[in-house]
C-alpha cells in the first residue's frame, strides 16, 4: 500500500502537500500558508488529517499551522529549536525522529542553512522527500541563517545517502527560473539544456492564478537523479564553490 501526495498550489508559487496513508486514509500536512484549499483538499478526499508538519518556520510555509490544528484536532511538528518562532507548534522533532502517517513512516533529517530550524521529512518506502526552501528543483534556498558550509552539508553530505529515484517535493515552483540560471552556470551541461526545455513547455500552460494550476502546469517533484544532473549547487565539488554559485545565483 502507498502512500498518496496531492500537490496543493497555495499563495503565489507555494507548494503544501496533502500526503495520505491509502491504507489508513489518515493523512499529514507539509507546509501551509493558507487553510482554506487545505481543507478543501482533505474533504474532497476523504482522509483524516493527524498530523501538520512544517519544514521550517517562514510563513508562507506555516501561517495556516494554528488554524489547519483547530480544524482538525492535529498537533504541528517542527524542529525543536523553532518552538519560540513556528505558529502553532507543539511538538518538537530532531534529527533521526520518525512520524508516523497511518502506516507510512517518515525519517526527520536536520539541514539548517536556509533557516537554523529546517528540517526535511523523508518517506524511505515511498521514495518522497519534502525539503521545504533547502532544496529546490534545479537550485537552493538562499542562505538567510546559515552558511555556504551547512547548504553543503545539507544538499552535497546528508541528501547523498538518498537514492536517485526518492521524488523531491519542494517549497516552490521555481524550477523554470533555477534552471535559467542553471543553464548559464554550465552552459554544455545537456540534462539541462533538456530539462529547462521541457519545464519551460510545462510552465507555458501555466494558469494566470497558481491557485487554480492543476499537475499539468507543476514541474514537482523531480527526482534527487535529476538533480544530481542538473542542479549547480547539489554538483557543487566543495563548500566554497557552492557559495560561489549562491552568490552569482542571488545577483542573477
Ligand atoms: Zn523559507
Ligand atoms: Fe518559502
Amino acid at each position: 500500500m502507498s502512500l498518496r501526495i496531492e500537490r496543493i498550489p497555495t499563495l503565489s508559487d507555494n507548494y503544501t502537500y496533502l500526503l495520505t496513508c491509502e491504507e489508513t486514509q489518515e493523512a499529514a500536512v507539509v507546509d501551509a500558508p493558507e487553510a482554506a484549499p487545505v481543507i478543501a483538499c482533505a474533504e474532497a478526499a476523504g482522509v483524516r488529517v493527524t498530523h501538520i508538519l512544517s519544514t521550517h518556520h517562514h510563513a508562507d510555509h506555516s501561517m495556516a499551522n494554528p488554524e489547519l490544528a483547530r480544524h482538525f484536532g492535529a498537533p504541528v511538528y517542527g524542529h525543536a529549536s523553532d518552538a519560540d518562532r513556528l505558529p502553532g507548534f507543539t511538538n518538537g522533532l530532531e534529527e533521526g525522529d520518525t512520524v508516523q502517517v497511518g502506516r507510512q513512516q517518515a525519517r526527520v533529517l536536520f539541514i539548517p542553512a536556509h533557516t537554523r530550524g529546517h528540517i526535511a521529512y523523508v518517506f524511505d518506502e515511498a521514495k518522497a522527500l519534502f525539503c521545504g526552501d533547502t532544496l529546490f528543483a534545479g537550485g537552493c534556498g538562499r542562505l538567510f541563517e546559515g552558511t555556504p558550509d551547512m547548504m553543503y552539508e545539507a544538499l552535497c553530505v546528508k541528501l547523498a545517502d538518498l537514492p536517485d529515484d526518492m521524488r523531491v517535493f519542494c517549497g516552490h515552483e521555481y524550477t523554470e527560473s533555477n534552471l535559467a540560471f542553471a543553464a548559464h552556470t554550465e552552459p554544455d551541461n545537456e540534462a539541462v539544456r533538456e530539462k529547462l526545455e521541457r519545464v519551460r513547455g510545462v510552465r507555458a500552460k501555466a494558469a494566470a492564478d497558481w491557485h487554480d494550476a492543476t499537475a499539468a502546469e507543476m514541474t514537482i517533484p523531480s527526482t534527487l537523479g535529476e538533480e544530481r544532473a542538473t542542479n549547480p549547487f547539489v554538483r557543487a565539488r566543495s563548500a566554497d564553490d557552492l557559495g560561489r554559485i549562491r552568490a552569482a545565483k542571488d545577483s542573477f
